[in-house]
This record gives C-alpha cells, structure tokens and sequence, in this order.
C-alpha cells in the first residue's frame, strides 16, 4: 500500500471542507471497500480522509449515511414501513461487514470489475481505452447484461435498488450547501474517461443522510436476490420491487434491478405499462429482460434476473 495522510474529520461538515481543500482526497467511512482498493493500489491518494469519528446513526425519519449495514438490518422501523431496504441491509456481505460497513459506504462502494480491481489491467475507468471485459476470451460471469458505453460493470450495492424502489433521496453535503437527489440520481452510466466511479457527486460532497418517507408503495416492497454462496456473496442478480395497487389495479410500480449494470437498472417502461392494469408478474418479468445484452459467459443472468423479477412481483400484495 502507498502511503498516505490520514485526517479524522468530527463531523460531515468539516469532513467537506477538507476534501474540498485536499484535492483528490479519499473517503473513508467503514472502509470495507476503500481498504481493499488501497491495497490493491488501484487508488493512491496521497490523503484519506475519515468518517470514522463522525457521530451519527439515526435509523428513523431518515438514515444517517454513518449508519451501518446491521443499524439498518436491526430497525424495526425500517422493517415495517421499507421491507425491501430491511432485507437488502440483513442479507448483504457478513455480519462483519455489516457491522463496519455503512449506507453511504455502500451506496458509493466501486466497481467489483475483476479488471478494474486488477492495476494490470487498464480501462476507461482508470483513465485507457477500450474495456478489459469485452475481449472475447474474458471471463465475464458477474459483468453486465444491460451495458453501459464504456462499462460493462455490475454495480453489486444491496441498499441502491432497495432503496431506489421505496422513493428515497439522498441529503447530500458540500462546502456551498446541501442538495437532495433521488437516489437514482446519484450515478451515472457513462461517466468520463478516468473517473473511477459512476457517481454523480461533485468533489468534496458526501451522503449526509438517506430520506425514507412511508408510504404504500415502500411498506408493499420486496428485494430478492440470488448469489452463488449462502454464506456471504456478491448478488450474482438482485431485484428490488414496490407496487401499490388499489382495486385490483396498480397505482404506482418500481422494479430496480442490481448487478445487471454499471449502476442501478430501473425498468421505468415496464413499471409505466403496468400502470392501470392487474399485477401480472411473468408479463412484466419477460418485459424487463426483453432488452437485456449478455456477453458470452453471462447469458444465465437474463434467465436468472427473469425468474427474480416474477418471483419479487408474486411475493407483493395485489
Ligand atoms: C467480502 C465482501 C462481501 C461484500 N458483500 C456485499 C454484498 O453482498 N452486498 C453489498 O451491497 N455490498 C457488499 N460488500 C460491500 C460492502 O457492503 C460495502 O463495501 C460497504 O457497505 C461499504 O461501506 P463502507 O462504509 O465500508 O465504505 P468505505 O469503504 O469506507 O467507502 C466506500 C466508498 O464510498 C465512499 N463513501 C463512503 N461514505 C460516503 C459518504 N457518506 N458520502 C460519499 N461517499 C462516501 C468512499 O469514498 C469510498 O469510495 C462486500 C464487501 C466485501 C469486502
């Protein structure tokens, strides 16, 4: 591991301040992530500035981004009104992680591309041309089968689709003020060559918070996914899922899909078509998968994320 300047910051505010002020500054909240990609040296910062100190873990009204995985996991609060963030928070990573591992940390967690975690390797996340991943004799099993225009990366975070399909937005802190986004509108697909993230937070800005508002569509929300180990995994899919109906209508419909793309994938044309009509889960789940692009090696994950999508819809009530 390089070596670096390590800053603790007291609070999120000051925390801003000094990475406005330290240019090219990491963050560290929990760390499970960042350790990993230091030792990896596929980020070297020449200063890392902690969270660590920060108190705040409120886990009602809104989640303090500091909270962690099992502060999540354990609120009562959020298991009644937000099912689907609940067992997004219980079933991600190990119970070590998520006691370490927070909200902001796993919303902004990189990229598990095995060619952008490998420094050999050089692709348009880390500043080259071209993606390692296309090669045809790649190994591309956990990549994407929607793609972006230069990343074909699963963004494998538990908590975005989960909390994409109940309506969160995120309070986001920066020295100049503080704005609040849809979660969704935190990432973007296709960002510039030598950016190593999709997100879509400006320099020096952090997650200060998550804002969870009941509501019927988040307490009739479900996440499901599948992953290759019991124990502990990365989702190999994941799909996240709210509907509210009302006279044997749906009302509203959100289907966020994770591990599919280079960031959160919400099926909003299939959730519009189901506006109006009965829940039909197979319709909608042969829908989403219709535009699905697999690489070689993935063609299992349409199959895969097909049957979690009508499994999510059949367990909602209609
Ligand atoms: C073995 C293993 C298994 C895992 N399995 C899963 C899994 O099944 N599901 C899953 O979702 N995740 C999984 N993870 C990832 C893990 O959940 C996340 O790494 C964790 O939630 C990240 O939180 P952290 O606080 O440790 O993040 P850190 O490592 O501290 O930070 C990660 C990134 O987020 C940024 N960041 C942190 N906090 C903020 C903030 N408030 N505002 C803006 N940026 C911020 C940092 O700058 C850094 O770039 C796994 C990780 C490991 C090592």
């Amino acid at each position: 591991m390089k070596g670096f300047s390590y800053y603790t910051c007291a609070d999120l505010s000051s925390a801003t301040r000094a990475l406005q002020e330290l240019k090219g500054a990491a963050v560290k909240a929990g760390g499970t992530d960042l350790m990993d990609l230091l030792k990896e040296r596929r980020l070297e910062p020449t200063d890392v500035v902690s969270l660590h100190a920060v108190k705040q873990v409120a886990v009602k009204g809104e989640l303090s981004a500091l909270a962690t995985l099992q502060d999540v996991a354990d609120s009562a609060w959020v298991k009644e009104n937000f099912p689907a963030v609940h067992t997004a928070a219980a079933e991600a990573a190990t119970p070590q992680i998520r006691n370490v591992g927070t909200v902001g940390g796993n919303l902004c967690q990189h990229s598990r591309c095995v060619y952008f975690r490998n420094r050999n390797f050089d692709c348009h996340a880390t500043g080259g041309e071209g993606c390692p991943a296309l090669d045809e004799n790649a190994f591309h099993r956990y990549h994407a089968i929607f793609r972006g225009t230069h990343c074909v990366s699963a963004h494998t975070s538990n908590l975005a689709p989960a909390l994409m399909a109940v309506g969160a937005q995120a309070h986001c802190l920066h020295p100049d003020g503080e704005r609040t986004l849809d979660i969704g509108l935190l990432y973007d697909l296709n960002p510039a060559q030598g950016k190593p993230n999709h997100l879509t937070l400006r320099p020096g800005e952090l997650i200060r918070a998550v804002q969870l508002k009941p509501t019927p569509l988040a307490r009739n929300s479900i996440y499901v996914e599948f992953r290759e180990r019991q124990s502990f995994d990365f989702a190999v899919a994941s799909v996240a899922a709210a509907v509210h109906v009302e006279g044997g209508k749906v009302r509203q419909a959100r289907i966020v899909c994770g591990a599919v793309a280079p960031i959160p994938y919400r099926a909003r044309a299939v959730e519009d078509a189901m506006i109006g009509k009965a829940l039909d889960p197979a319709k909608a789940a042969a829908a989403v998968v219709a535009d699905a692009q697999p690489l070689a090696g993935n063609q299992f994950k349409v199959v895969i994320l097909k049957r979690l999508v009508q499994r999510a819809l059949e367990g909602l009530k209609a």
